[in-house]
């Protein structure tokens, strides 16, 4: 008889693609064995982990389908024998009036049998910050940062307790920073009150790391946290001083994969820009112009046509990134929304045609972009590597058929040297 799977102690809900890595990635560099799941995983199927991020999209999704999502994952998480659990949404508390944090933050915390869980979205590595309950980017409150202009989350509000209370049942309450200042002792005897007054919920004040790790073990015996990836950073610490989890080192340790190198490119953010630009330099790069044909098959063929002699340890570069002016005309030509989506399947059948051909080492530029690709190659987990560039990790694909490497990039994340840096250590 083979020996038991060892358990996962914590399982995470997280409401993005790229949010789901980033909280994975927080984890494995402190010790816990990470994997992310795209979408809830079948019942039955287990995952070796110390941690358990289940991807959802339901960040902008309807609230009743965003909660019923949540809700699916947690039941899954519960099955595979996690102890607690954690709600990740983006450190800008991206929602709105009608949702999701707080639909979804009510609906697990009632699965679990649980009172009272905190929110604290505070990251101060990434420049947020929350003070008297306000969230802060950089120096500038949260309703004068850009956020207040996003497409489908304005958020106009930088008051938390506020916020929060528009989208929950229950008023919610505060841990002012006098308290998270004094420690893990004064937080939970804060967070005790507040559930003692009838709070369900309680925004916690973080400015910096050291806050962030007292909260962590404030919160050690809590069903469910709420948070941005920062508040998870105290938690490894948890479950190592209650003997849960084995002193680590090679959490990040992913095995060796060999095959031909690639990267793909869908981004048009300006640190994706740069580092095309840089590429130019080291590797063979090619631009798909999409006014030139556009034509699914035409682009994918001569693509794969470009990359097959040239495949090998050295990668090849294949981007549809353009600048402002470039995309605002190709997108007056297509459409927005036909051309992005032209785009986003051309790559994703390149990338299929290069594993094809031997690639097990592919970088792909973009959030959407990353997510039409590994949906397209088929990828069900993403076991967590060694952070590239903060918030960006290799990861090892499974369920791609070949045992694939894939490091999948927000558009504005990494420096411009990411593309060679990527390689040097895959
Ligand atoms: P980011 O993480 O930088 O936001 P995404 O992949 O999420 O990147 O989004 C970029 C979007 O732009 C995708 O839908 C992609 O298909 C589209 N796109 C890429 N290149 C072009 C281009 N040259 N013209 C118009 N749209 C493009």
């Amino acid at each position: 008889m083979s020996a038991p799977l060892p358990t996962p102690l914590l399982g995470i809900v997280a409401d993005d693609f790229t949010g789901a890595t980033d909280i994975a990635a927080m984890l494995a560099a402190r010790g816990m064995r990470a994997v992310q799941t795209i979408g809830v995983p079948q019942p039955g199927e287990t995952v070796e982990a110390d941690a358990i991020v289940v991807a959802l999209k339901s960040r902008t999704a309807p609230a009743a389908e965003a909660v019923a999502q949540s809700r699916a994952a947690l039941a899954w998480l519960r099955e595979a024998g996690c102890r607690q659990f954690f709600f990740k949404y983006c450190s800008t508390f991206d929602s709105t009036d009608e949702g999701n944090i707080g639909p979804v933050a009510e609906a697990l915390l009632a699965d679990l049998g649980a009172g009272f869980a905190l929110a604290c979205p505070a990251f101060p590595a990434n420049n947020r910050s929350v003070y008297a309950g306000h969230l802060f980017v950089g120096t500038r409150l949260l309703n004068e940062s850009g956020m207040e202009n996003h497409p489908l989350t304005p958020m106009k509000d930088a008051d938390l307790v506020r916020v929060l209370g528009r989208q929950t049942t229950a008023p919610v309450g505060l841990v002012p920073f006098m308290s998270v200042r004094q420690g893990a002792a004064a937080i939970r005897d804060a967070m005790t009150r507040l559930a003692e007054q009838g709070r369900r919920f309680a925004i916690v004040d973080a400015v910096g790391n050291e806050d962030l790790m007292a909260i962590g073990a404030a919160a050690a015996s809590h069903a469910l946290i709420t948070g941005g990836s920062g508040v998870a950073m105290g938690l490894p610490e948890n479950f190592r001083a209650s003997g849960l989890l084995p002193a680590r080192d090679d959490a990040m340790d992913l095995p060796a994969v060999a095959g031909h190198a690639a990267v793909l490119s869908g981004s048009c953010s300006r640190a994706t820009l740069m580092q095309v630009g840089h590429a130019r330099s080291l590797f063979p790069v090619l631009e798909i112009d999409p006014l030139a044909n556009p034509n699914e098959d035409a682009m994918t063929q001569a693509a794969l046509d470009w990359a097959r002699p040239q495949l090998g340890e050295r990668p090849v570069v294949i981007a549809a990134s353009a600048p402002p002016e470039r995309v605002a005309a190709i997108q007056q030509a297509l459409g927005r929304e036909t051309a992005g989506a032209l785009i986003e399947r051309t790559l994703a059948r390149i990338a299929e045609g290069l594993v094809a051909f031997g690639v097990r080492r592919l970088v792909v530029a973009g959030g959407e972009t990353s997510g039409a690709v590994v949906s397209r190659l088929g990828a069900k987990r993403l076991r967590i590597g060694h952070e590239i560039a903060p918030g960006v990790p290799w990861t090892l694909a499974e369920g791609t058929g070949p045992t694939l490497k894939l490091a999948l990039k927000s558009g504005n994340f990494g420096g411009p040297a990411f593309f060679a840096e990527a390689f040097e250590t895959a």
